[in-house]
């Protein structure tokens, strides 16, 4: 970089320099070194702050930038470009969030121009046109109490359709907009303004927001009074002191979002301050976000992932301007543009979609962290199963521990039952699957002398799979689904007229097709997976590329007709319950059955409307649902997971368990679990029996001493792939190499490299994968490593051999 930084200001009246035009950064989202210099014409200097969008040239183009710093000294005189506009009266980005992206930026070495762009609506990151002018509109107030009834009489004895405008009011909490007014009464808006006239009611012009999901989930809930346990938490966390975090562990229906509510409203009592509540998705927790909106009604922006880019940027634009000042979204609304903030929730702390996938790949978790020291902050992180991150953070005493131990209302946690289904499903035979949304099924083959070193390097306990034992065979297949116990508590519970949840994660119908002569799997020709076989559409798919072909039943390597389905999908689960136990209603939710932009939050309502006997799905379901009719939990197949060469896989199946178990018995009828597995003695299995999550935690973090994993010790996960084999193992070799030789000369402590060893998944898309772990370390000594790869080894590798090299700090998966 030419130019050294000065401090940012910001205040522009400094910006104005000597005769000369001053210079300022700006960052565009290219390359790593994405901050180019440029100069800033007099007459935009009024409006240029740090944090705000400019238009510039980038060789023929134009592009849309950010300022990052005012005032720059160039080392190297020369003349330099302009800035073309700068088209928004205020910065896009506020000063805290900006000092938070800088720190991304830093930390997970991704071009700081792409970190402030991910924090734009797409329409204000591609295009040069100012922040529009807010679309405003009508809204009705009605002040005071509401009136009586003889009240209304008398004043509304003459003008019926007044009384009805001004009693819809009323009934929407004292403000509802006119338009809402006039076509839910099919009035003229004369009648509004007549009310107005009479000085009963006040209209305001206030930023409209576009969106449709409003209405959905504008069902009131009713308000409950805090029980003792959750008054003392909101006590706790109303007390914090700005900056600092608290786990807040509460078992699962122990009242959490209500505890949400109280803080946000007692923190947020000065009318400035303003809230980010961070959920893990947004179509899978409809009940969290209409419980907000019920209580904070238009204060609340909800960032839903399925709105349109003008939706969007209203939500924004909204937030921005201070007209709404609560934030829920999933990961992404940690970048909402909001000044002030006062305290951010993290619902389902645990959650690995916290983590993003692609570069900028943050975790919204720690980076709720980053931006709370910013803008003076308390963040909530709530889960009945904390990431092993957290709950360590809490012992340590790094963060308050506030617990909620106890259900609502004396409620109990349901039981749970084991059931082994010896000779049950074929599940044992099957390969290591799963969480059906961000991993693929691997290709079930022998294990070889490479996978054992991949094995080793990224699994602390290599839990090598138990052989498939040979079951005595069952011939039913409905039987070697779903085990008898299963079977009665699913006929009982519907007969009883309450309702059942099957889980089984993973969607299609069998896992996968194998050649039953010469064990030939059918496998993905641009992955190293098998494919899924899916019924309807009839057709193979890939999970991790989207690719598909045709059935087959021919075996491609020996050619014997012998390709037969191992394994077990949803679909088939929905196949067996329809044709065994026709008379229940199922419904059947995962990635295939969710794709409209409505589909999760019909098929829940269906539920909630009782139009459902069994709701059978993947992960999807073991989220934050509240049914209280919903007494049975089954889970079809517990073990698929646990053998995931993975240090997160017991993990997982925990929380999986867990969280699933407990959406059984949430209200006062009483709830019951069973889950079907052959791994009842393992501790992710066991401790969901008795919902012991600190066992788990003691018994899971103490496997992860030794080899050290996370939390024990900080990891990155470099990543190196390409289409040629030999070129890419060669890279990562060279990469372990050059940082080995690093840490070395610069005498880092404790600071190791693992590897480089070939992915779990070796293939995807077409591309070979290796990868090398750095482990240890304090954080400023992997973030200092890191930054110097990336300026120093780099540039000499990728970029000229077609090879890609990621960089994933904190990874949450290490397939
Ligand atoms: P969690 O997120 O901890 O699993 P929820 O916040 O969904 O639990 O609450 C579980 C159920 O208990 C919900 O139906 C909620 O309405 C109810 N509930 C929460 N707090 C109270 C309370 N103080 N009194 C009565 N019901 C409550
Ligand atoms: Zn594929």
């Amino acid at each position: 970089m030419s130019t050294t930084r000065r401090p940012p200001t910001l205040s522009a009246e400094s910006t104005t320099g000597a005769g000369r035009s001053p210079l300022v950064q700006v960052a565009l989202p290219v390359g790593l070194d994405s901050e180019l210099t440029y100069s800033l014409p007099p007459a935009l200097a009024e409006r240029a702050r740090v944090g705000s969008r400019v238009v510039v040239p980038l060789g023929s183009r134009r592009e849309i930038g950010i300022i990052t710093a005012l005032d720059v000294v160039p080392e190297v005189e020369r003349k330099w470009k302009d800035v073309l506009n700068v088209p928004d009266s205020a910065p896009a980005i506020p000063p805290a969030l900006f000092d938070s992206l800088r720190w991304m930026s830093e930390y997970y070495v991704a071009p700081l121009g792409l970190c402030l762009r991910s924090a734009l609506p797409a329409s204000l990151a591609s295009a040069a046109t100012p922040v529009p002018s807010p679309k405003t509109e009508a809204v009705a107030h009605v002040d005071g109490d509401p009136m009586s009834l003889m009240q209304r009489d008398t004043l509304f004895r003459r003008s019926p359709r007044q009384r009805d405008v001004y009693g819809l009011i009323e009934e929407l909490g004292g403000r509802a907009s006119v338009r809402h007014l006039v076509d839910q009464l099919n009035v003229s808006v004369g009648v509004v303004h007549a009310l107005r006239d009479r000085g009963l009611i006040r209209i305001e012009q206030v930023v409209r927001v576009r969106d449709p999901f409003a209405s959905r989930d504008a069902a009131v809930t009713e308000r409950h009074k805090p029980t003792p346990a959750q008054a003392g938490a909101i006590e706790q966390l109303v007390g914090l002191a700005p900056g600092k975090v608290a786990l807040l562990h509460g078992v699962t229906g122990s009242g959490k979002t209500l505890v949400y509510l109280e803080v946000l409203r007692r923190l947020m009592d000065e009318p400035r301050n303003t809230a980010i509540v961070l959920v893990p998705e947004i179509a899978l927790t409809p009940q969290t976000v209409s419980r907000f909106r019920a209580v904070f009604g238009d204060q609340v922006a909800v960032l839903h992932s399925a709105l349109s880019d003008g939706e969007r940027l209203d939500a924004w634009r909204a937030l921005r301007s201070g007209d709404r000042r609560i934030a829920v979204g999933a990961r992404s609304a940690v970048f909402a543009p909001l000044q002030h903030v006062r305290v951010i929730i993290v619902d389902e702390e645990h959650e690995g979609s916290y983590k993003q996938g692609e570069n900028p790949r943050y975790h919204a978790r720690d980076l709720a962290m980053v931006r709370a020291q910013h803008e003076g902050a308390v963040v909530v992180l709530g889960s009945a199963t904390p990431s092993l991150e957290s709950w360590s953070h809490a012992q340590e005493g790094r963060y308050e521990l506030i617990a909620l131990p106890d259900r609502v209302g004396g409620g109990v946690l349901p039981t749970v039952q084991v059931v082994d289904p010896s000779g049950g499903f074929p599940s044992a035979a099957s390969p290591p699957p799963v969480g059906e949304d961000t991993h693929a099924t691997s290709r079930p083959r022998q294990p070889t002398a490479t996978d054992d070193v991949a094995a080793r390097a990224t699994d602390p306990h290599a839990r090598v799979p138990a052989p498939p034992q040979r079951p005595t065979t069952i011939r039913d297949p409905f039987r070697r689904v779903v085990s008898e116990p299963l079977e009665l508590a699913l006929r009982d519970t519907v007969g009883r007229g309450e309702q059942a949840i099957l889980l089984l994660n993973r969607r299609g119908y069998s896992a996968f097709l194998q050649c039953s002569s010469c064990s030939e799997v059918v496998a993905c020709p641009d992955c190293s997976i098998s494919l899924t076989w899916h019924r309807t559409p009839e057709r193979l798919a890939c999970h991790y590329c989207g690719h598909t072909e045709p059935l087959v039943t021919t075996c491609r390597k020996c050619q014997e007709p012998n390709v037969r389905q191992r394994g077990l999908g949803t679909q088939q689960v929905e196949r067996l319950l329809s044709e065994k136990l026709p008379h229940l209603r199922v419904v059947r939710m995962d990635v295939d059955t969710t794709t409209g932009k409505w589909a999760h939050a019909e098929i829940l309502a269906r539920v909630e409307q009782k139009e459902v006997d069994v709701l059978l799905g993947t992960q999807m379901i073991a989220k934050g649902l509240d049914f209280p009719n919903v007494t049975l939990v089954g889970v079809i197949d517990a073990d698929i997971g646990m053998n995931l060469p993975d240090f997160r896989a017991a993990e997982r199946t925990f929380q999986l368990l867990a969280q699933v178990a407990g959406r059984a018995g949430r209200s006062t009828k009483a709830g019951h679990v069973i889950i079907q597995t052959r791994m009842a003695s393992h501790h992710a299995i066991n401790c969901a029996l008795t919902h012991d999550y600190a066992a788990f935690a003691e018994q899971e973090l103490a496997h992860r001493q030794s080899p050290p994993y996370p939390p024990t010790v900080r990891l990155t996960n470099i990543i190196v792939s390409g289409s040629d084999e030999p070129t890419v193992a060669e890279e990562a070799k060279r990469a372990a190499e050059w940082c080995t030789r690093v840490i070395t000369r610069r005498g880092i402590p404790d600071l190791t490299v693992i590897g480089p060893a070939k992915c779990a998944i070796e293939r995807i898309k077409q591309r070979w994968r290796w990868h090398l772990l750095l482990r240890g370390g304090t954080p400023a000594a992997q973030s200092a490593l890191l930054q110097y790869f990336a300026r120093r080894f780099l540039p000499t590798s990728h970029q000229r051999k077609g090879l890609r090299i990621v960089i994933d700090r904190d990874p949450v998966s290490l397939l």
